[in-house]
């Protein structure tokens, strides 16, 4: 039985792979299905269809929206969007705008640090309108300042270290009402990030399914068997669909593989009509 990836991140958002250059790892991963989901754009699609096409893979339009539920952060993916649809590009749009008016801040208080870096140099090396300190941390490291990512992340990029700032986000309800809005399916990205007690869990899940989520991230590289367990039985029990995927993004997180996670991540076929049947019938 084959494998699936429903997440996934581009050079179009701050992954380090190309569309294309994905797809053939999918390829050689035995992953029958996927869906790219970059933060805030979906201009991978065109290029990842062309390549699923010949390399016989099947891609799903998706997309993963960061937003804020008043105690952190929350992403929400969607799956099988109309991504032609004028209102969601243009929410899209507004999204990546409030990351550029953000991103000046961040560079603004790393130079105060006494680093050395522009925001032009950010810009140049993303090669994408979806900028995030992904690519900042990036920079940190070509310029030598640190070694990896989580380094960049650990030491000034994080929430409460001295090179964060806050972005304006949307609440996981809007997040949600925008994918269905262009009859897209929303899922729960990471579910680990929710910072509820275990008690508290099922009650806030049940909020966002009213709010019209459709399913939970179940399957992911980091889980633990006793997490994806869990979000399994929430599933279940509140009716959601079950999606997985890796949440590969290249350079930035080098541990990562498509569709295998960190080795252990296998995220059965059988998910994928279920959730396109959904779909069909928003
Ligand atoms: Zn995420
Ligand atoms: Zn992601």
């Amino acid at each position: 039985m084959g494998r699936i990836d429903l997440h996934l991140h581009t050079t179009h958002s701050d992954g380090s792979l190309r569309p294309a250059d994905i797809l053939t790892l999918a390829q050689k991963a035995g992953v029958t299905a996927l869906a790219i989901t970059d933060h805030d754009i979906m201009d991978a699609l065109p290029e990842a269809i062309e390549a699923g096409n010949q390399l016989g893979i099947e891609v799903l339009p998706g997309v993963e929206i960061s937003s804020f539920d008043g105690k952190g952060e929350l992403h929400i993916l969607g799956y099988c969007l109309n991504w032609r649809d004028e209102t969601l590009q243009s929410r899209l749009a507004l999204l990546r705008a409030s990351r550029h008016r953000r991103n000046p801040l961040i560079i603004e208080r790393l130079q105060a640090l006494g680093l050395e870096l522009t925001y032009a140099e950010v810009r140049a090396l993303a090669e994408t309108e979806s900028v995030g300190r992904p690519h900042i941390a990036r920079l940190l490291m070509e310029k030598g300042y640190v070694t990896s990512a989580k380094e960049a992340f650990d030491r000034y990029l994080a929430e409460g270290r001295p090179g964060y700032v806050a972005r304006e986000l949307p609440t996981p309800a809007e997040a949600i009402s925008w994918i269905r809005d262009a009859q897209g399916v929303a899922v729960l990205a990471h579910p680990t990030w929710v910072k509820e007690s275990d008690n508290a869990l099922p009650a806030f899940v049940r909020a966002l399914k009213d709010n019209g989520l459709g399913g939970i991230e179940v399957h992911y590289s980091t889980h633990t068997q006793q997490q994806t367990t869990r979000f399994l039985e929430l599933a279940k029990q509140f009716g959601l669909l079950v999606t997985g995927g890796s949440d590969f993004h290249g350079l930035t997180k080098p541990d990562i593989e498509v569709g295998a996670g960190r080795g252990n991540l296998k995220v059965p076929e059988q998910l994928l009509a279920p959730l396109k049947e959904a779909a069909a019938r928003s």
